[in-house]
């Protein structure tokens, strides 16, 4: 069975709409499907019932951007429900916040001689609120001052970086309390992404346990073949049950496509197991 857990549509900061992801998937052979787009539901009701159209199997979830420390960290949610009122409040609260952000990384873009930066962003984001990183990137290409999003994050978003400014996301407790009020599963997103020592890593996942996270993405569009190995040793060490995520946003954007991951070792307990 092919599964992939982690992808995004124009909802967020993919490109296609979540029905065309949908049937993407399900050209390249996904079985179960779960879209995760960043801090926001509203695809998965179209989500689905081209799923079931399409007699695929599909998990409702999210991407809910959290802090830790000073790093930015990603909590997926699978199986919940989208209507649950916490869940529902929560994103509102952190969709407010990313325009906010948003404003500050254009007054921070102007400053190194890039104007109207949001307003540009603006045209890649379907809804203001979820405007992210990716938009200010693909509008920077656009004007020609990078060669693709990769190198825009290298050289303008990245932490350190002139248009990077510093945010006050919800805490890994507040984030998981939604997902697990809404009937969800708490997974910690590539985690392998994060810039943290080994030692804080340790501590990101004890923590992340703690609060009540149950699994970790160990497949990861995000994590080098080594990684994959890595993380699949700390699901057995932690008792972390494991999901496959492509993380997929578009096609041709270095991004992985959905459903090319390998299958995770067999004696890993899957996240999907009792959720569908
Ligand atoms: P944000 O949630 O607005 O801070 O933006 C984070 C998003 O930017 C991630 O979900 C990715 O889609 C994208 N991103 C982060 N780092 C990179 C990178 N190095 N190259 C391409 N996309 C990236
Ligand atoms: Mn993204
Ligand atoms: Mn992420
Ligand atoms: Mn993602």
């Amino acid at each position: 069975m092919k599964v992939d857990l982690h992808c995004h549509s124009n909802i967020s900061d993919g490109l296609l709409t979540p029905e065309a992801v949908v049937a993407r998937a399900h050209e390249r052979g996904v079985d179960l499907l779960a879209l995760t787009d960043h801090d926001d539901v509203a695809g998965l009701a179209t989500a689905r019932a081209k799923a079931a159209a399409l007699g695929m199997g599909f998990i409702n979830g999210v991407e809910i951007s959290a802090g830790w420390k000073d790093e930015s960290i990603h909590l997926v949610g699978l199986g919940i429900n989208p209507e649950h009122p916490d869940l529902a409040a929560g994103l509102h609260g952190v969709r407010e916040g990313r325009l906010a952000r948003a404003k500050r990384m254009d007054e921070a873009l102007a400053r190194v001689g890039i104007p109207g930066a949001l307003e540009g962003a603006l045209r890649f984001a379907s809804q203001a609120t979820m405007v992210g990183r990716l938009h200010f990137a693909r509008y920077l290409v656009e004007q020609r001052i990078a060669p693709d999003v990769k190198s825009v994050f290298d050289h303008y978003l990245a932490q350190g970086k002139p248009g990077y400014v510093s945010h006050e996301w919800v805490s890994l407790e507040t984030a998981i309390g939604w997902i697990k009020a809404s009937g969800g599963v708490a997974v910690l997103a590539h985690p392998g992404r994060y810039r943290v020592s080994r030692k804080d890593l340790k501590r990101l996942l004890t923590h992340f346990q703690d609060a009540g996270g149950e699994g970790i993405e160990v497949n990861s569009g995000a994590h080098t073949p080594e990684q994959m190995k890595d993380f699949a040793n700390i699901a057995r060490q932690y008792g972390f049950k494991a999901s496959i995520a492509s993380d997929f946003h578009a096609p041709g954007e270095s991004y992985r496509d959905l459903g090319s991951l390998p299958a995770l070792p067999e004696d890993l307990i899957p996240v999907w197991r009792d959720l569908h």
